[in-house]
């Protein structure tokens, strides 16, 4: 490590660009180890983890197994239960014996292991990242050099180009519901997606009371119908290392395929947010006499939008079965609950050239780093951007531990004991005989 006269070291064997829940495992399982000196920056002031779609009574999709390390390091400083332990709330926490851990409360654990890690550093952006036999990261700061890069930065909210020129107070992306979804009381809210952010900001919507209460909420997704996520067991199979090998082995028309049949296994609704939502429309339609508070629509697109009258949104839907009846849908409010996309990554422009990319991703080896025409042992490694290569654990925080753990092991000239493989044979067992006639 690189010291200039007494200042903080500007040379690192990892720099990390972006402090979610992918980075932040990486920190974690680097923070042992000063042999691999690490710096991780984030554009935000503080931590943060969609902060404004902290929805109360949300919760965690996955087990709190899932959480920085445990997976991959069950004795790290940096697990849950570390941080259960270290606030003095392990018993509490164990008697109130919540169905899933309150995301909220995921959040601040996040946020716990990222104050605690004094390789963390918030409000620094990264502008630009060159090479000239190091990495050369230039912040709105300071010009940093690395050894290796691990790019952690996530997603951005996505609109369809029909709602774009519209945004605003009254037409927004459910990224940024806890700011803007307030005093809809009396008002005519549309909700358009039908995943599990577009879930909660429904529910959320119709559990509001007294004069909070909307005059009425529809809901339109383009699925045929408020599809669950699978959460059994042999389709988590999907979101274990050993599957994850397998898939990334797959051609990849094969592997688009398998993610577009299989995309519900983590973009569907959990079953409990549909019962709480199935079960407040029953309270209002026939407990509480509110008949027409609630629209479900779902087997339809939003295809145009454009100004109603007095100040109101005119959203135009089109059925799938039935494309030629154009539905109409007056709003004074819209929420976009239609997803995210990989953040752009700008900044790697001046060596953007020297990389390989495949299915409009960056192209990865099996530790993740990317493939370029840089010498050995200088490496871009990038997170939660290869979906396509990796499946559809790759956003999630499922194989977050467990993707860091192989990052790690490559900057530490290691390689970890991977679990055991799946129940289920993934691959075919090659006998060496002829193949069956076609
Ligand atoms: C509301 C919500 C709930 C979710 N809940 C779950 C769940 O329960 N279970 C699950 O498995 N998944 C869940 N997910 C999926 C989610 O994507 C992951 O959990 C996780 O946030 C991905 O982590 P990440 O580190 O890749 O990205 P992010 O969390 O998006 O973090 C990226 C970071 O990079 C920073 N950054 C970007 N550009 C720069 C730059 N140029 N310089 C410096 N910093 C930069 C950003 O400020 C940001 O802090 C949820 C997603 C959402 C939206």
């Amino acid at each position: 490590m690189e010291h200039e006269h007494g200042r903080s070291p500007t040379h690192y064997r990892c720099l990390g660009i972006g402090v979610g829940p992918a980075n932040l495992s990486l920190a974690s399982l680097l923070h042992g180890h000063p042999e691999v000196s690490n710096l991780f920056l984030d554009r935000k002031t503080a931590f943060g983890w969609h902060d404004d779609q902290q929805i109360p009574g949300t919760s965690l999709q996955v087990s709190m197994l899932k959480d920085l390390v445990s997976l991959a390091d069950p004795v790290n400083p940096f697990s849950f239960l570390a941080y259960l332990h270290d606030q003095g709330r392990i018993y509490h926490f164990l008697n109130a014996r919540f169905p899933a851990v309150p995301r909220q409360e995921f959040r601040n654990y996040l946020a716990w292991a990222a104050g605690r890690n004094e390789n963390v550093v918030f409000g620094e952006e990264v502008r630009e990242v060159a090479f000239d036999g190091v990495f050369r990261v230039r912040t709105d700061r300071r010009t940093l050099t690395a050894d290796n890069v691990a790019v952690g930065v996530g997603i951005a909210p996505w609109l369809p180009p029909q709602a774009r020129p519209w945004t605003g107070t009254t037409q927004y992306h459910v990224s940024e519901f806890m700011t803007r979804a307030q005093d809809l009381g009396g008002k005519r809210v549309v909700v358009v997606g039908g995943g599990q952010s577009g879930a909660e900001a429904f529910l959320d919507l119709v559990s509001r009371t007294g004069t909070a209460l909307p005059r009425r909420v529809s809901w339109v997704s383009r699925r045929r119908n408020y599809f669950p996520m699978d959460d059994s067991p042999f389709t988590n199979d999907f979101y274990t290392p050993s599957f994850s090998d397998y898939f990334f082995t797959l051609p990849g028309e094969l592997r688009k395929a398998f993610n577009e049949q299989h995309l519900l296994s983590s973009d569907g609704i959990s079953e409990d947010t549909l019962r709480a939502i199935y079960q407040r429309i029953y309270l209002h339609r026939f407990v509480e006499d509110r008949t027409d508070l609630v629209g479900l629509h779902p087997n339809r697109e939003v295809v145009e939008v454009g100004r109603g009258p007095a100040g109101t949104w005119a959203l135009t839907l089109r059925h799938n079965d039935q494309p030629g009846r154009a539905e109409r849908l007056e709003a004074d409010v819209v929420v976009w609950a239609t997803g995210f996309r990989c953040a752009p990554m700008d900044f790697l422009e001046p060596i953007a050239g020297r990389m390989e990319r495949v299915d409009g991703e960056p192209k990865v080896d099996e530790d993740y780093a990317v493939l370029w025409d840089g010498p050995p042992g200088h490496d871009v490694f990038v997170q939660n951007a290869t979906r396509q290569q990796r499946g559809l654990a790759d956003p999630n925080l499922s194989l977050n531990a467990w993707r860091s753990r192989r990052i790690a092991d490559r900057l530490l000239g290691v390689r970890g004991d991977d679990q055991l493989a799946s129940f289920i044979e993934w691959s075919a067992k090659d006998t060496g005989e002829a193949p069956w006639p076609a």
